[in-house]
């Protein structure tokens, strides 16, 4: 796929400007101009030259001061499941990734970072464990998206669940969804975007006072507080308590209900006493919970010993238990595992 973004990286990139920031940036232009020029970013378009309502002088201006994209396609994976995987190479050679995930109903949808590496660092997260780069701006974050939706243009759905922690990346993050949702470009229901956080309260709270009014899933996996430390280094210093705290704040705030999400890993965290600790958490909440056996991940470990994805009947059971104490339980699809697309494989062709 070929780049917009050239070697033109030093101009500021205007595919992230909310459109009130955009007029900013284009004073004197009138409002109007900012309109045209955010529609035009919203359609995809990546050239000032294609920008054909505006005058040739302002274009050959636009592109003096400007680019339209920061980032570029460096390559295309597709899964023969519908999966694709995107690597998008950034203005400073750091690399991310997004996906494009196909489930049965044919509804498709993007799946989007928000940071280059990651610094939670859960040991079941090839992410994780390439370290902490930088975050992304938001630029970075729509780019992702109009980089899939060249693959395919009815994309109804956003899953903030690539790399990093969206929410140690909130400011950003808050720009982009308002450049995605604007009604004068791409338009999307802020209820068709789904936020997963591996439980930062602080960011919970933000989320809950600050909006934007996106779906929230946290990652929970573990509901035992020792257990879930060890998996999720970043847990110790947002400790079940308080994540349980910012959920209940979120939940009065009107964010309505959440999931809580489960990675299970072969005999760590799929024994009754598991499954009775996360239906505790969850009493008190408006909360669904989504199980994700595992998705492999050559090397990655617990404790020294390597991490295997649950048996079906580990996986049933654990369902079971959670059910009997009166919970929803859905369970992921598997997409995209041939190209390490799945849920916790980003990272692999960095
Ligand atoms: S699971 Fe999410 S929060 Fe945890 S290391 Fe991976 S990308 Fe970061």
């Amino acid at each position: 796929m070929s780049s917009p973004a050239g070697n033109r990286t030093a101009l500021p990139p205007l595919s992230g400007l909310p459109l009130e920031e955009l007029t900013t940036a284009l004073i004197p232009l009138p409002a109007y101009r900012a309109r045209q020029i955010f529609k035009w970013i919203s359609r995809g378009i990546a050239d000032f030259t294609e920008m054909k309502n505006l005058p040739r002088s302002l274009r050959e201006e636009l592109a003096g001061r400007f680019t339209v994209y920061s980032s570029a396609v460096s390559a295309e994976l597709p899964d023969p499941d519908g999966t694709v995987k995107l690597q998008i190479r950034l203005a400073d050679g750091a690399k991310i990734e997004a996906v494009l995930l196909a489930d049965g109903r044919e509804r498709k949808t993007a799946c989007l970072s928000t940071q280059a590496g990651c610094p939670a660092q859960c040991v079941f997260c090839k992410t994780g464990q390439l370290g902490f780069k930088r975050n992304l701006s938001s630029s970075e974050i729509v780019e992702q998206f109009l980089f899939l939706r060249r693959i395919e243009s009815a994309i109804s759905n956003i899953v903030v669940m690539g790399m990093g922690e969206p929410l140690l990346n909130l400011a950003e993050l808050r720009r982009a969804v308002s450049v995605l949702t604007c009604r004068e470009g791409l338009g999307l229901s802020p209820r068709r975007i789904t936020v997963s956080t591996c439980g930062i309260a602080g960011g919970i709270r933000d989320l809950a006072d600050n909006g934007p009014r996106v779906r929230l899933a946290v990652s929970l996996t573990a509901a035992e507080e020792n257990l879930r430390g060890r998996l999720m280094p970043i847990s110790v210093s947002n400790p079940l308590p308080a994540l349980k705290d910012s959920l209940r704040y979120y939940q009065e705030k009107g964010g309505g209900r959440v999931t809580l999400e489960a990675a299970l890993f072969a005999g760590i965290n799929t024994h009754a006493g598991a499954a009775s600790a996360m239906a505790a958490f969850a009493h008190g909440l408006d909360a669904a919970i989504n199980l994700i056996p595992w998705n492999p991940v050559a090397g990655l470990e617990f404790e020294g010993v390597p991490l295997r994805e649950p048996a079906a009947k580990e996986v049933q059971e654990f369902s079971r238990l959670l059910e009997k104490d009166g919970l929803t339980v859905t369970r992921r699809y598997r997409k995209g595992r041939s190209i390490s697309g799945a849920c916790g494989q980003l990272g692999s062709i960095q």
